[in-house]
């Protein structure tokens, strides 16, 4: 073969992975990828090997496994009044990333405009292209990132099929809240664009009620709602998460789905179930456990050359560094890695155009010590 020509020419390497690399060959502290490094209930755990010992080692269910979609139904239901039918209308995925890819692939077609608002994380863009779709980036802007939503009204025209939206927000920490939702769903109210969210975050959030799009019935009608257990059990290894959605469009999200990863890991979504079950309280508790890290992390920062924007859900934290230098801010994430012990993610790679803001992102999903010995090494910078 001489050559191969490439459907994605523009798509490098993930930053994730690019800045996690570096960490580990530099021994950084690792603040850029957004993991935990502190273990899962040791419950959750337990339930994933007794599942394993006992035997669901074979293919589950396509959609899920049923004590799982019961569990998640429940929450949702008495989260945000939402009654989604487990038979027909929630699907257990391999991670938000499988889910997301899987709406847009069911919903997208050579031609169609697809909103999106950036920073965009990284994933949405190339699954729009892969289906022929052309994204029509709505750009946020410091130090708030709230939607225009009369840009949003001059980018809706009838080749809009999909507008996909993240509340709380990666990597801005921004919230979208009831009004916001309340905007959407007029400028969609009377066509038929689909809507995406990616609710990854939906318990991570300092100052809620979180606007999920399961809310109301005007917006949950054209929905595909995303949420993943990586982020509410400490388990973003696991790779699970889940979509709902109302019955025709969960249709054709499973004909993608099926052919895609076909059913997700069998013993961790039986564990799942058992955990939601032994302890429903634990979801609610992650935005107490998680604004005690934000608030320590930033007092961590309070003394250093970091500006800090507002961080009012997700486990990020955004900082202006234009008092340490005017570095771009890959060269400045790389920088702080190598030079000063620390990685970070530079928050232009959330932006299509490469906007750069002279910001960085750090992730607080860890340890008091870890974030400590963060702290001392940036206050020193
Ligand atoms: N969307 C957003 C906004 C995320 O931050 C992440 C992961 N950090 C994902 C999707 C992907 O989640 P998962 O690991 O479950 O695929
Ligand atoms: N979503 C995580 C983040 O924002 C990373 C996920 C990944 O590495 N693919 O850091």
């Amino acid at each position: 073969m001489k050559t191969f020509s490439s459907r994605l020419p523009q798509v490098g390497t993930t930053i994730f992975t690019v800045m996690s690399r570096l960490a580990n060959e530099h021994g950084a502290i690792n603040l850029s990828q957004g993991f935990p490094d502190f273990s899962p209930p040791a419950l959750l755990l337990e339930r994933v090997t007794h599942h394993m010992q006992a035997g669901a080692n074979q293919y589950p269910p396509m959609a899920g496994v049923l004590p799982l979609r019961e569990a998640i139904a429940e929450k949702v239901a008495a989260l945000y009044g939402a009654n989604y039918d487990v038979e027909t209308e929630i699907t257990v995925t391999a991670g938000a990333t499988q889910a997301i890819f899987t709406a847009i692939t069911a919903c997208v077609r050579p031609g169609d405009e697809v909103i999106v608002f950036a920073p965009v994380y990284d994933s949405y863009l190339p699954a729009i292209e892969l289906q022929g779709g052309t994204a029509k980036v709505i750009n946020l802007a410091p130090p708030g990132f709230r939607p225009n939503w009369a840009e949003v009204a001059a980018t809706i025209n009838t080749r809009t099929r999909l507008i996909i939206l993240n509340t709380p927000h990666n990597p801005t920490g921004t919230v979208w809240t009831a009004d916001d939702m309340r905007e959407l769903s007029r400028l969609v109210c009377n066509t038929d664009i689909v809507l995406l969210g990616d609710e990854v975050y939906e318990h991570i959030i300092f100052n809620g009620p979180h606007a999920s799009l399961a809310r109301t019935a005007e917006l949950r009608e054209r929905s595909f709602v995303v949420s993943s257990f990586g982020k509410t059990f400490h388990i973003t290894g696991w790779k699970i998460a889940y979509c709902l959605a109302p019955a025709a469009l969960t249709a054709e999200f499973r004909k993608v789905h099926q052919f895609n990863v076909f059913t997700v890991h069998h013993p961790s979504q039986l564990a799942l179930a058992d955990f939601m079950r032994a302890e429903p309280g634990f979801a609610a508790g992650l935005a107490a456990f998680y604004q005690a890290k934000r608030d320590f992390f930033r007092a961590q920062l309070a003394g250093s050359r970091f500006e800090l924007l507002p961080s009012d859900g997700t486990y990020f934290q955004l900082a202006r560094y234009e008092r340490i230098n005017r570095m771009p801010d890959t060269e400045f994430a790389r920088w702080l890695t190598i030079e000063k012990g620390v990685a970070v993610i530079p928050v232009s790679a959330f932006m299509p155009d490469g906007t750069d803001h002279g910001l960085i992102r750090f992730c607080f999903a860890k340890n008091e010590t870890t974030l400590a010995a963060a702290g001392e090494k940036l206050r020193a910078v």
